[in-house]
C-alpha cells in the first residue's frame, strides 16, 4: 500500500481525494463524479502537447517552446491592430508577450503574476517576443514543478467551477495508489491474443500518456471493453426475450401462403419473396421475432407487412399495424380496405382522432377478438387497448420503437409471458456497423430491389430567385394532367433570425393561388386539420380532382399517390437528409418518371452539402452514409435524445 494516500479506495467518495473539500466535491458531483472510481473513469477528451520549459535566454527561435516567469508590467495598445502586451522575466532574461485582439486579458493577466507560456519565440531587435502564446497562471507559493520534458497534457471536459486543470490535479493525486487496485477482468492470455494493454495501464496511459501511441493503445482497450459490454447487454436482453417470453406459433403452409398472395394486387418481387421467407420462418417459432426490415423508399415494404399480418389472421390470431402519423394510418386503412374487399378479414383504424364512442367499440371488439386487423397510431399503445390474441405487430417507419414499447405490447395480452412477433419497417438505412452495435438484439432483413414500374426520380436544386421558373414548370405539367406536392417547413410560416422568412403552408397557398398557380386546383394539408378534412383532401388528391397539394411534412413517409409526379420542397435546407429523401420518395410511383425540386439558399456549408448529396445520389444507403459523415450517428437516428447510444 502506498504511503501518501493509504485510505483511498476506488469506492471512496470524491471528497477523500487530497485537495478536494466539500465545496469542490459538489462541483465534481455536478459533473457526474461522486467517487474515486468515477474520477479515474473520467477520461480526457483530448491531449495537448506541452513543451519542456527553458530559461528565457535559451528559447530557440522559431520553435514551439515554453518558459515561465513573472509578469513585470502590462499594457493595452490601441493601434490599428489592437493588442494586449506583457513583459515576462526570469533570472535569465526578458520575453515580450503580445496577444492581438484579446483586450480582455488586461483583466486577467496582472503584474506580479507568475505565468507559464507556450508559443513560438522570435527575435525583434534586441528583444525576444512571443505572439499569441498559450498561457496559464502558476499558483503562488505551491511551487509547481517545472516542466522538464515535453509531455501530453490531458484535457478534461470541464465546468465553470471546475476547470480541466483542477480535474487533472485530482486525478494525479490518486492515480498511482488507485491503479494498483484495479483488477483486470481479462487474464494475460486473453489480452495478449487481442494485443490489449492491462486495464490499469490503459487508465494510466489515458490520464498520463508518454506518447500519442499510449493514448491510441489506451483508447483501443477501453473502447473494446465498452463495445463488448454493450454487446453483452444486448445479447442478454435478447436471451431474456427469447427464454422468458413466447409468441404464438403461426405456421404458414403452402395453402395459406397461396391464399395470402392471392389477396395482394401484384406478384411479389424476388426481394419481397426473400423477406417473406424469413418472416415465415420467424412465425413458425415460439421464440418471439424482433426483426428490422430495411428497404429504401418505395421498395415495397407495405406488401411484406400485409403478408405478415394476414399470416396471423389466417392462423386465428390478430395483427396490428402501428404507423407514425394519422395520415399514414388512414392511408394504410384505405389501401388495406381495398385489398381485403370481399375477404372475411375484419379491419379497423384507431387513431387519436377516433371519436370516443367509436374508440370504446373498437376496444371492446379487439378484446373479444372480433377485430382481426387493427391499424393505428400510438393510440394503439394506450392502456385501454387489449387484444384477444395479438400474433403480429408491424411498426412502420419508427426507429424509436424500443424495449419500452415492446413491453407495452406485451402487456396487451392476458398471459404476461406472451408477446407478439414484432416487425419494424424502416426506409432510413442504418449503416451496418451501427445496426450491429445499437440494434444488436434485432434480426435484420434487407428488402432489395424495386417493384416493377417504379420510375427514376430526378432531383434539382434551385435558388429562390429562380422559383418562378419552377412554378411555371409545375403549371405546364399540371396542364398535361400530372399532379404535384409542394412541401413547406411550417404551417403558418415564421420569421427566423434576421430577415429570413420561413415559408408556411397557408402563406404558400395564398401566394400561389393568387399568383403563379392561379387557376390550378390547389389544396392544403397539415396536422391542424381534422381527420375528416384530411381524409377528404387525400381522397380528392388520389382521385385527381386536386392538382397540387401544399403540405407540411405530414406527407413525409409512406404516402402513396401514383399520379403525383412532382414534389417541390421550399426552404429545403430546413430539412434533414433522410427527411428529404423520404419526401422525394413520394413521386415516381406511377407510370411517369418523377421530379423533385429543392428550393433553397442554405446559410451553412453543411446545408449546401446536404442538398448536393441529394442531387447526386438516389440511393438511400449511400445517402445514409453521407448523413452519418455530416452529422454523426446519434443525430441521424435521433438516438442521442432517446439515450440509446451510450458510446
Ligand atoms: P415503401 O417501401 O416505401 O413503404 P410501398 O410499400 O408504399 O413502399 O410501395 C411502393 C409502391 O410500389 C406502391 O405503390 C405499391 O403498390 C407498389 N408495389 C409494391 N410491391 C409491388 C410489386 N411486387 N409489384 C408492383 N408494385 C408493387
Ligand atoms: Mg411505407
Amino acid at each position: 500500500m502506498r504511503a501518501e494516500a493509504p485510505s483511498i479506495e476506488l469506492t471512496s467518495p470524491i471528497e477523500s481525494v487530497p485537495g478536494v473539500g466539500p465545496k469542490t466535491g459538489e462541483h465534481f458531483r455536478a459533473l457526474g463524479i461522486p467517487s474515486v472510481a468515477h474520477l479515474v473513469h473520467y477520461l480526457p477528451f483530448r491531449h495537448e502537447r506541452e513543451e519542456a520549459e527553458d530559461e528565457i535566454e535559451q528559447l530557440a527561435e522559431g520553435h514551439l517552446s515554453s518558459a515561465r516567469g513573472e509578469v513585470m508590467k502590462t499594457r493595452l495598445v490601441r493601434s490599428r491592430r489592437p493588442s494586449f502586451q506583457a513583459v515576462l522575466m526570469d533570472e535569465s532574461g526578458r520575453l515580450d508577450l503580445i496577444w492581438f485582439n484579446q483586450m480582455w486579458l488586461n483583466d486577467r493577466i496582472l503584474p506580479g503574476m507568475r505565468l507559464r507560456v507556450q508559443g513560438k519565440a522570435r527575435k525583434r531587435g534586441p528583444a525576444l517576443e512571443m505572439v499569441n502564446p498559450q498561457w496559464e497562471e502558476l499558483e503562488a507559493g505551491s511551487g509547481e514543478p517545472e516542466l522538464r520534458e515535453q509531455r501530453l497534457r490531458p484535457v478534461y471536459s470541464a465546468s465553470a467551477e471546475l476547470p480541466s486543470k483542477k480535474i487533472e490535479k485530482a486525478v494525479e493525486a490518486v492515480l498511482d495508489s488507485v491503479l494498483t487496485r484495479i483488477e483486470d477482468h481479462w487474464n494475460a492470455t486473453y489480452r495478449k491474443a487481442r494485443e490489449l494493454p492491462e486495464l490499469g495501464d490503459a487508465y494510466r496511459m489515458m490520464h498520463r500518456p508518454e506518447s500519442e501511441s499510449d493514448v491510441a493503445e489506451a483508447r483501443r482497450r477501453l473502447a473494446y471493453d465498452e463495445l463488448l459490454l454493450l454487446q453483452a447487454g444486448l445479447q442478454m436482453r435478447r436471451a431474456r426475450r427469447e427464454h422468458l417470453f413466447h409468441a404464438p406459433i403461426m405456421r404458414v403452409d403452402d395453402e395459406v401462403d397461396r391464399r395470402i398472395r392471392s389477396r395482394l394486387p401484384f406478384a411479389l418481387t424476388p426481394g419481397q419473396d426473400a423477406v417473406v421467407g424469413e418472416i415465415r420462418t420467424d412465425l413458425a417459432q415460439t421464440k418471439p421475432a424482433y426483426r428490422l426490415i430495411q428497404g429504401d423508399v418505395g421498395s415495397g415494404k407495405t406488401a411484406v407487412a400485409v403478408y405478415a399480418m394476414l399470416a396471423a389472421v389466417a392462423t386465428g390470431h390478430q395483427a396490428a399495424l402501428l404507423a407514425p402519423t394519422e395520415i399514414l394510418a388512414e392511408q394504410h386503412g384505405l389501401s388495406l380496405g381495398r385489398m381485403l374487399e370481399g375477404a372475411s378479414v375484419r379491419t379497423e383504424v384507431l387513431t387519436g382522432s377516433t371519436a370516443t364512442a367509436d374508440r370504446r367499440a373498437i376496444e371492446e371488439r379487439l378484446a373479444s377478438g372480433e377485430i382481426d386487423l387493427i391499424i393505428g397510431t400510438h393510440a394503439l399503445l394506450s392502456e385501454q387497448v387489449k387484444f384477444a390474441s395479438l400474433g403480429v405487430a408491424v411498426i412502420d417507419e419508427q426507429h424509436r420503437f424500443g424495449v419500452k414499447q415492446r413491453a407495452v405490447l406485451r402487456e396487451k395480452s392476458e398471459d404476461p409471458k406472451s408477446t407478439p412477433h414484432v416487425f419494424v419497417m424502416t426506409a432510413t438505412p442504418i449503416p451496418r456497423t451501427l445496426a450491429l452495435s445499437v440494434f444488436g438484439d434485432l434480426d435484420v432483413s434487407i428488402l432489395k430491389g424495386r417493384p416493377p414500374g417504379r420510375r427514376e426520380v430526378t432531383t434539382r436544386w434551385v435558388k429562390p430567385e429562380k422559383a418562378d421558373e419552377v412554378w411555371a414548370f409545375v403549371r405546364e405539367r399540371v396542364e398535361r394532367g400530372e399532379q404535384a406536392f409542394v412541401v413547406q417547413p411550417t404551417i403558418d410560416g415564421a420569421v427566423t433570425g434576421g430577415d429570413r422568412e420561413l415559408g408556411g403552408v397557408t402563406e404558400a397557398m395564398e401566394r400561389l393561388q393568387s399568383g403563379l398557380l392561379k387557376g390550378v386546383r390547389l389544396a392544403q394539408m397539415h396536422g391542424r386539420m381534422s381527420r375528416e378534412e384530411r381524409e377528404s383532401v387525400m381522397t380528392r388528391f388520389r382521385e385527381g380532382t386536386i392538382d397540387v397539394l401544399i403540405s407540411t411534412t405530414v406527407i413525409e413517409v409512406g404516402v402513396d399517390v401514383p399520379g403525383a409526379t412532382m414534389i417541390v420542397i421550399e426552404h429545403a435546407d430546413r430539412f434533414g437528409l433522410a427527411q428529404l429523401h423520404q419526401l422525394r420518395g413520394r413521386v415516381g410511383r406511377g407510370e411517369k418518371a418523377g421530379v423533385c425540386v429543392l428550393i433553397a439558399d442554405p446559410v451553412t456549408v453543411e446545408g449546401s452539402e446536404r442538398l448536393k448529396a441529394l442531387v447526386d445520389t438516389i440511393d438511400g444507403f449511400e445517402l445514409a452514409e453521407k448523413d452519418l459523415e455530416l452529422r454523426g450517428p446519434g443525430e441521424m437516428l435521433g438516438l442521442r435524445q432517446s439515450g440509446e447510444l451510450p458510446l
